[in-house]
């Protein structure tokens, strides 16, 4: 049976042409982060408009939307770019605030204070070292992950997507919302004043994405 992704719909010419729909790797991500995306829409627009927009979109974004996600399961990692599609739907209909950096901070607050305590740390430095274990507990197959700290109150995070195909490349305003999952890790580790900077993407024709976090 053809899977549900591969309906045609009437997407965006960007849209079409991401490679996520062409791969045959399946890439997954954690429940907890698609509980706390479809949290802060109901927070921030309320059940009936996140309802609403959610039956606007494709039938294999509904799909995606509709399930319950259990905070330590798996889910395809399109879940993600369908949760994309449906904040992209609500913040044009009622605002046009950019929420990719809260949306980051609130996945990290619910994930690290929730299922995933092991994710906290008492000190930035030993932030650093826990970092490749977001991506241990938090996606799958992963892309891979460097870590390369460059000072006592800065760290630069690579995300490598040769070995992996094209399966978890991402969208800007996804590697957008990392910055803020990081930075509140950061934060939630006791660092103040972070900054997230993402100069090299994917996205933009990078050969991998790279991040730069620092603080005081
Ligand atoms: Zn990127």
């Amino acid at each position: 049976m053809k899977p549900a992704a591969d309906l045609p719909s009437p997407r965006t010419q960007r849209d079409r042409a991401h490679p996520i729909r062409q791969s045959k790797i399946m890439a997954e991500t954690k429940g907890v982060l698609l509980s706390s995306w479809r949290q802060l829409l109901v927070q921030r627009f309320g059940e009936p408009a996140v309802a609403g927009a959610t039956k606007s979109l494709d039938p294999a974004d509904r799909v995606l939307l509709t399930q319950a996600f259990l905070p330590s399961s798996w889910y395809p990692f399109e879940t993600l770019h369908a949760f994309r599609r449906l904040t992209r739907s609500l913040a044009a209909t009622t605002t046009k605030e950019d929420l990719t950096d809260e949306i980051g901070r609130f996945m990290a607050e619910q994930a690290c204070l929730g299922v995933y305590r092991v994710l906290l740390a008492n000190e930035p430095s030993k932030l650093i070292e826990k970092l490749p274990l977001v991506e241990d507990l938090l996606f799958r197959p992963s892309r891979r992950m460097e870590v390369l700290p460059s000072g006592p109150s800065s760290v630069t995070v690579r995300y490598h997507y040769d070995d992996y195909g094209d399966s978890v490349k991402l969208y800007r305003s996804i590697c957008a919302s990392h910055i803020g999952f990081i930075s509140k890790m950061f934060e939630l580790a006791g660092a103040q004043g972070v900054k997230g900077q993402h100069p090299k993407c994917v996205s933009k024709g990078g050969r991998y994405c790279e991040f730069r976090y620092d603080w005081k």
